[in-house]
């Protein structure tokens, strides 16, 4: 009986075999284009709360996105990742769609490797790895304070870094935990404290993107998370950005020098400015009230410069400036890196970065004299472009 319902359950599923489509979100597209083409119903959108619309803005041109069609061709479920820790899903259930935020579910390993130098460190990690973005996040940490040009052959790198494992592949960027690099012979270190701030090994911060305050405000209304369980509401929430409230009109200043790559309203971020920095960086000032005089795509700007002024265009509930920050196109908390001078730890705090950066001085020394077998990346999931010029936000 049970092997017969079992040839029952079987046939079952063969007949509503789903397939499953993998494409790319393209430039320019925004949700509703993306619900127009795909013939979904718009009230999946506007059925959202007003901060789950905004975050549909921070869906990224390029993407890859996941898309499971029944066999008549009918769109059951589609997932949508926005950055490295959240994705929106849409599932259908009966006549009708609806869509949830939901994290993204990944392995974080541990790695150490240990590099001797032929060509240049970048290339001896690609080398060694294909990991391409850890020799990009390797340099980040050393360039302000090593001078690579030095590096003799024979010198040697360390880096203990994690990396998030999805599908059996990298997925995005790797986090450095401790690195050392070797010129002729004399060991720099890098300990990531603090938040991921960088330090040397006396405690001083070495790496140098600091952007400026973007407003000077009353208070922060809403901070920066990627996933946060919302105990009434019952659901994920992400804000990708910080909150800043601030009176009509205050001005709104550049965080850093660069170039305005985009200017315009841009969905529920009301009337918005997207500069673009160096290092693969970028900020996004929305809900203003006007643009500074003159403010147009292709404008350079100083850092502390005004660019705006504060208001509540787009979903706002009052006047405030959201500051958004995105490191090669991905948003990251602008806490780690708005400050206006380089920390220095004291007190209790030295003491305790000393007792750390201790424990992984000496696993460094044991990396130097094992050379564990590197692991290659043969592929990223959800790449994302270094290459300055495509950085293109959407
Ligand atoms: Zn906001």
């Amino acid at each position: 009986m049970f092997r017969v319902f079992l040839v029952f359950l079987f046939c079952i599923v063969s007949l509503s075999a789903a397939s499953l489509k993998v494409e790319n979100w393209g430039k320019g597209e925004t949700f509703l284009t993306f619900l127009e083409k795909n013939k979904l119903p718009l009230s999946i959108y506007y059925n959202l709360e007003p901060e789950d619309q905004k975050i549909t803005t921070d869906i990224m041109s390029g993407v890859k996105y996941q898309m499971l069609m029944s066999d008549d061709g009918q769109i059951e479920q589609v997932l949508i990742p926005i950055g490295e820790e959240l994705q929106l899903h849409i599932i259908k259930e009966k006549d009708t769609y609806k869509l949830t935020n939901t994290p993204i579910s990944y392995q974080e390993n541990e790695r150490v490797l240990t590099v001797e130098i032929k060509s240049s460190p970048y290339q001896d990690i690609i080398d060694k790895t294909n990991n391409y973005l850890l020799a990009h996040e390797f340099i980040q940490a050393f360039k302000n304070s090593v001078n690579f040009k030095r590096l003799r052959k024979g010198d040697r790198v360390v880096i203990f870094y994690k990396k998030r494992v999805r599908l059996g592949r990298q997925f995005g960027a790797p986090k450095i935990e401790a690195a050392m690099v070797e010129v002729r012979g004399h060991k720099n270190y890098v300990f990531s404290y603090n938040k991921g701030r960088f330090y040397d090994d006396k405690g001083k911060e070495v790496e140098g993107f600091f952007l400026a305050k973007p407003v000077n405000y009353r208070r922060i209304s809403d901070g920066f998370t990627y996933k946060r369980w919302h105990p009434i509401l019952k659901r994920y929430r992400a804000h990708l950005g910080i909150d800043y409230a601030a009176r009509s009109g205050t001005p709104v200043r550049a965080a850093g020098n660069g170039k305005i790559i985009k200017i315009g309203r841009r969905g529920g971020y009301g009337k918005t400015i997207t500069i673009k920095h160096d290092n693969g960086y970028k900020t996004l000032y929305a809900h203003m009230r006007a643009y500074r005089k003159g403010m147009k795509r292709g404008k350079w700007v100083k850092k502390g410069q005004v660019i705006g002024y504060v208001g509540s265009t787009g979903m706002s509930t009052g006047p405030h400036l959201h500051f958004g920050l995105y490191k090669n196109n991905r948003a990251i908390n602008p806490n780690s890196v708005v400050k206006v001078t380089k920390s220095k730890l004291t007190g209790k705090k030295r003491k305790e970065f000393f007792a750390y950066t201790k424990k992984f001085k000496k696993d460094i020394e044991v990396a130097l004299n094992s050379y564990e077998q590197p692991v290659k990346e043969k592929s990223f999931e959800y790449m994302v472009s270094l290459d300055q010029k495509q950085n293109n936000m959407q």
